[in-house]
């Protein structure tokens, strides 16, 4: 049976999140933990899920996690200055901290590593080099700021790890990525949990995608389950092109993420995967492995 090393009991894998000091420490011994993010991949492709966690495949550059991940430090960084309210120079702090964060952990070889495989793997889906990447990421900035920067609003929570025993003995972790008190022109206010999408979802967009975005959903049930807040409404912003996505997600949704959370499980504690090549293939990092083993 295949194991795959990220999805393991956490008998070695129990350190401390803050979230204990909400809750009481869980008897967690013998218990699976899975981020939302393996289910997501898992509902994404079988294969992508693999390939992404092979351990083998420490040459393959998945591009659009590390921008991911680089963007989302930068806008976690300019959230947590609007908390301080040490938000001056807010466009010349972002860009400082976009650039940093995008260029710190490569080396120049890495960099040559990226431009060589785009220029092998271009095919009619464009895969970005390391530069046009930057740009996009300077694009993503000055649409973050324009759209954060007009709305009144309190930070509460920012990039803040969750864990939570969603079924008996399935843990799943994710991050909560903000949560603010939020003023409308009327000067009512609310609570609202964002998620920040820096690019498009990978085969579809638009209110439906986002209606049912796993990830949304478990954060949203964090924010309720672990800190009992019950009237909040859910929202996706895709930073690429400025929109937002306002969803309130009840029993419904919460019932569909754990019946995902299950099925998964399921299949990969019994190695079970399909193959399905399609349109989709076309958005994925590792389709040049894939098709070659096909
Ligand atoms: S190329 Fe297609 S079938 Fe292969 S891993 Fe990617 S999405 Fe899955």
């Amino acid at each position: 049976m295949n194991i795959n090393p990220r999805l393991q009991t956490n008998q070695k894998n129990n350190k401390a999140n803050n979230l204990y000091i909400l809750t009481e420490p869980l008897n967690t011994s013998n218990k699976l933990i899975i981020d939302i993010k393996d289910i997501m991949d898992f509902c994404f492709c079988s294969r992508y899920y693999d390939y992404k966690y092979d351990g083998t495949n420490n040459n393959k550059i998945n591009f659009k996690e590390l921008y991911d991940i680089s963007l989302h430090k930068t806008f976690y960084m300019y959230l947590r200055a609007l908390q301080k309210d040490k938000l001056e120079n807010t466009l010349e702090l972002l860009k400082y901290t976009w650039g940093k964060e995008w260029i710190k952990f490569k080396k120049t070889k890495e960099i040559m590593l990226m431009n060589s495989y785009y220029k092998v793997n271009k095919s009619s889906y464009v895969v970005d080099t390391y530069e046009e990447r930057r740009k996009k990421g300077i694009d993503a900035i000055f649409n973050f700021n324009e759209v954060m920067a007009k709305d009144k609003q309190f930070p509460i929570i920012i990039g803040h790890k969750y864990e939570i025993e969603i079924l008996p003995n399935i843990i799943l972790t994710g991050n909560i990525e903000y949560v603010r008190e939020y003023t409308d022109q009327n000067n009512n206010k609310s609570i609202q949990l964002m998620k920040f999408i820096s690019e498009p979802t990978k085969r579809y967009t638009g209110d439906m995608v986002y209606k049912y975005s796993l990830d949304l959903i478990a954060s949203s049930y964090a924010l309720k389950t672990l800190f009992n807040v019950e009237d909040f409404q859910s929202i996706a912003f895709t930073v690429s092109d400025k929109k937002v996505y306002p969803n309130i997600f009840s029993d419904k949704e919460y019932n569909i993420l754990k019946d995902t959370v299950k099925n998964v499980v399921t299949c990969i504690q019994n190695d079970i995967r399909y193959i399905s090549p399609d349109n989709k293939c076309m958005f994925c990092e590792y389709k040049d492995i894939c098709t070659k083993n096909l």
